[in-house]
């Protein structure tokens, strides 16, 4: 028998409870996992980069991947800070592939960003497309063109809302 997977989520910085616990129910549903949560501390001020006023998405990471067992499964750290890395203007997260650690931060998912009105439930669909894409990453899954499939790269918040929160039938077969 094969063992459940098993993921942990660390949230780094406030985090409303109830919205990283129903990320975890979400992800449970789609991926056949046992999820858990917990909250991390970090002084976030080290993976600032004043030029960009944005962090160090590489760096948190590393960070991130070093702080956390691997025997545990996958390990997805939480944010709500601007991530970049250097060749981006902004990431919404990312994944070692076939690795064990991925990060993404709702600083962009949320409305706000771009002036308009709150929506819990929106940023919450959007943040868990994001966690269950970075954590297909880690399963090995490169990007994938299907329109509606969970991998298919997202670059602006418009691209996470016309896709799924699901895996095409080709992708989840390799998870
Ligand atoms: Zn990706
Ligand atoms: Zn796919």
């Amino acid at each position: 028998m094969m063992a459940r997977k098993k993921i942990t989520l660390v949230s780094f910085g406030y985090f409303d409870r109830k919205f990283v616990e129903d990320v975890a129910r979400a992800i449970e549903k789609e991926i056949n996992a046992e999820v858990t949560t917990k909250e991390g501390h970090l002084d976030l001020s080290k993976y600032y980069d004043v030029k960009r006023r944005q962090y160090n998405g590489d760096d948190l990471l590393k960070f991130v991947d070093n702080s956390y067992p691997s025997n545990r499964g996958k390990t997805m750290g939480l944010f709500g800070v601007d991530l970049f890395i250097p060749i981006l203007t902004h990431i919404f997260g990312q994944a070692y592939l076939n690795g064990n650690t991925g990060v993404v931060s709702h600083f962009r998912l949320n409305n706000e960003y771009y002036g308009l009105k709150a929506d819990r439930k929106l940023l919450l669909e959007r943040f868990i497309k994001e966690v269950i894409h970075e954590l297909g990453h880690t399963y090995g899954l490169t990007h994938c063109h299907v329109p509606t499939c969970v991998m298919r790269s997202s670059t602006y918040v418009e691209d996470l809302d016309e896709k799924s929160a699901s895996f095409c039938d080709h992708c989840r077969e390799k998870i």
